[in-house]
């Protein structure tokens, strides 16, 4: 790793997350990403170039608008440091290589559909459907190879044109993008029946859409597997601290028996997940990136464990 090429990464990571930044206030409220420039959402001032440099500026002004004193909200800097962290995170795991802006795009697109997804409970389609396209794209450019490109051409002998790995890693692009569409679709399907209320929309359908365009077929069935663990966990994790709360307090206000209190805490613990939105994007998008680093270490280790 080169220290000055890390360091280039980084900034320009820094740079693309201030304007992702803008994206997740922007995208879901329909409005236009390009115009007008940056202004303060309470005194509407817009915002001068000084006090647009990422990280520095929300530091200097200790998070505050420079005008009105208004608190702007953290996710600013942690978006940008995420944004140049992963940037840098692709450089050192993937060099300088096609790879790395292949990942760098998807991890952009991820990390802008997790924020979203965690504020505003949207998926913006502007996000996602962009991304399925880039996902295909990317597939010509750098290869795939997954289930078809590995299995396809030891079953049946393709002429020379269809052998070509730009083909076999499109293929594989596509089944991608199918299999991580329709899982989430099923699921949806089934967690309303179970639940009676949707869990998933059509904006997390179109997210593992995405993450399969660019994963493959193996990658996207981990990030599936591992990102309801992971939401599952935080489900129990929410539950419980709710419900320690109000067994807390309804023993200490309203006097109630240990037993009774925790029964009832328990009753309105669940009632209270059960009306709280899971923000199933965020799990899947996060584990979408620990996919793409980690994942193929991750699998060829369990099945030696076979
Ligand atoms: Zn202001």
């Amino acid at each position: 790793m080169e220290p000055v090429l890390a360091l280039v990464f980084f900034a320009l990571g820094l740079a693309f997350g201030s304007f992702l930044n803008v994206c997740i206030y922007r995208l879901p409220q329909g409005l236009s990403v390009v115009r007008p420039r940056s202004a303060c959402p309470n005194c509407k001032q817009p915002i001068a170039s000084y006090d647009n440099i990422p990280v520095l500026s929300w530091m200097l002004l200790r998070g505050r608008c420079r005008h009105c004193q208004a608190p702007i909200s953290s996710r600013y800097l942690v978006v940008e440091l995420l944004t140049g962290l992963l940037f840098l995170a692709c450089y050192a795991h993937f060099g300088l290589t096609l790879s790395t802006l292949k990942y760098a795009t998807l991890g952009f697109l991820l990390l802008g559909l997790i924020f979203s997804d965690a504020e505003t409970q949207l998926l913006p389609d502007k996000m996602t459907l962009p991304g399925i396209v880039l996902g295909l794209l990317f597939s010509a450019i750098v290869p795939v190879n997954d289930l078809v490109s590995q299995i396809l051409p030891g079953l049946i002998s393709l002429p020379a044109s269809a052998a070509s790995w730009r083909w076999l890693s499109l293929m594989d692009s596509f089944m991608g993008m199918v299999v991580g569409a329709s899982f989430i679709y099923g699921a949806g399907a089934i967690y309303l029946r179970a639940r009676g209320i949707p869990g998933m929309g059509f904006g997390d359908v179109k997210l593992m859409a995405m993450v399969g365009a660019f994963l493959g077929t193996r990658l996207t069935i981990f990030t599936l597997f591992t990102g309801s663990i992971a939401g599952s966990l935080f489900g129990l994790w929410t539950v419980g601290v709710i419900w320690i709360k109000r067994m807390h307090r309804r023993r200490v206000r309203l006097h109630e028996a240990p037993r009774q209190a925790r029964r009832r805490a328990w009753d309105s613990a669940t009632i209270a997940l059960r009306r709280f939105p899971m923000p199933f994007g965020v799990f899947l998008g996060g584990m979408a990136m620990v996919a793409f680093f980690f994942g193929n270490r991750f699998l060829s280790w369990y099945w030696r464990l076979q």
